[in-house]
């Protein structure tokens, strides 16, 4: 029985160069769009990289206490979301690391390459089909 053609190839005929530099487009443009997202509510933690501060929103000194409510009711709304746009930008930046070490579309769990077309649907994979589930 032959075996699949990619697992005859070395790693690096594997995940072509082409492919990489289309993924890792893909990546930094996903960057970009968390990053301003994010500068839109969160101020960036300047002492821990990649980390945001949501704002407190502030509608003025002299409000009644429905206006309070509503300040702290819109800062509390923003923090999950926050929280799910952050770990976004660590995943990708992730990502981008890997690329940058040549360690990219590898599982972080078998090691074996994973399937090109899994990182193209979604570049920030850590991990090959069969790890994931
Ligand atoms: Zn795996």
């Amino acid at each position: 029985m032959l075996l699949p053609y990619r697992f005859c190839l070395p790693y690096n005929d594997y995940m072509n160069k082409d492919l990489i530099k289309k993924i890792e487009k893909k990546l930094k443009e996903k960057k970009a769009r968390l990053e301003t997202e994010l500068a839109s509510f969160a101020q960036k933690d300047t002492k821990v990289k990649g980390d945001y501060d949501t704002l407190f929103p502030n509608f003025g000194t002299n409000q009644s206490s429905d206006e309070e409510a509503t300040e702290v009711a819109t800062y509390g709304n923003s923090l999950p979301v926050e929280y799910a746009l952050e770990i976004s930008l660590a995943e990708v930046n992730r990502a981008l690391e890997k690329i940058a070490k040549e360690e990219y579309g590898k599982c972080e769990k078998c090691g074996q390459a994973i399937d090109p077309k899994r990182l193209e649907a979604m570049p920030e994979a850590k991990n090959c089909v069969k790890c994931h589930n």
